[in-house]
């Protein structure tokens, strides 16, 4: 069985020479694995990249003097790995083999992609059962003509708060709270986008599938007349209230 493995990382840098601060992957069923770097380039940590990226990270919040470590099912993950990227790869090597084949998703990856082959040396050492092309949720926003520079946490969320912030529940009901440029909590998105991208694409199938058909009853003459025309502006109508007021 195939299955769909969104993920996401975080770096020091967009540049070629930036390293691995964490990684976070959710497959399609919900399995969890979030491994943090300890071996990053800290030279290469700006103002930035520490406000936003490394204090979000679990080690530097929970555990800052630690090396290496396994966490199974904490709040984060099933399976939470720190350590260098020796440690981590063969952790991450067998977490992945649980799947007899995976397709592989994210987001903006240009680095994320090059930055997991890494983990494992190259691209020719990643794992057999990961098909070798990435996909990436930027195209499907642009195939599906939404801007792809959406703002992620606004398209994914279940509800927004009385002044706009984006809200997210688990199964629970209980709140999370956000931790964008967390790693597992952006792959964790990352999901949901395409998720919401796959119900606003079968809407839209549906809307267009019935207008093909109703279309396809009517005679050359009916096709020429005011109401034809009405109909169909009530075909952009539905189209407009199911897909372009979510977006
Ligand atoms: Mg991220």
């Amino acid at each position: 069985m195939n299955t769909k493995l969104f993920f996401d990382t975080e770096f020091t840098g967009l540049h070629s020479k930036t390293t691995l601060v964490s990684i976070g992957f959710i497959s399609e069923f919900g399995k969890t694995f979030y491994a943090e770097f300890t071996d990053y380039d800290k030279s290469q940590v700006d103002d930035w990249i520490q406000t936003n990226v490394i204090r979000k990270t679990w080690v530097y919040i929970y555990d800052p003097d630690t090396n290496f470590g396994i966490v199974e099912k904490n709040s984060w993950a099933d399976i939470h790995v720190f350590g260098d990227k020796d440690f981590i790869a063969p952790r991450l090597r067998d977490w992945l083999s649980q799947f007899e084949s995976i397709e592989m998703w994210s987001d903006c990856m240009a680095y994320d992609w090059v930055l997991f082959n890494d983990i494992f040396g190259s691209a020719f050492d990643i794992p057999k059962n990961i098909f070798y092309i990435p996909f990436d949720i930027c195209t499907v926003f642009k195939e599906m003509a939404i801007n792809p520079d959406i703002n992620r946490e606004s398209f994914a969320c279940d509800a927004f708060s009385e002044n706009g912030e984006p809200l997210f529940f688990n199964e629970q009901g209980e709140r999370l709270i956000a931790g964008k440029h967390n790693a597992m909590w952006d792959a964790k998105i990352i999901k949901r986008c395409y998720e919401k991208l796959c119900v606003l694409k079968v809407d839209l199938k549906t809307i267009l599938l019935e207008a093909s058909n109703w279309e396809n009853q009517m005679t050359s003459e009916e096709r020429s007349t005011l109401a034809y025309f009405d109909a169909r502006l009530k075909v952009i109508d539905r189209i407009h209230e199911k897909y372009m007021n979510q977006i």
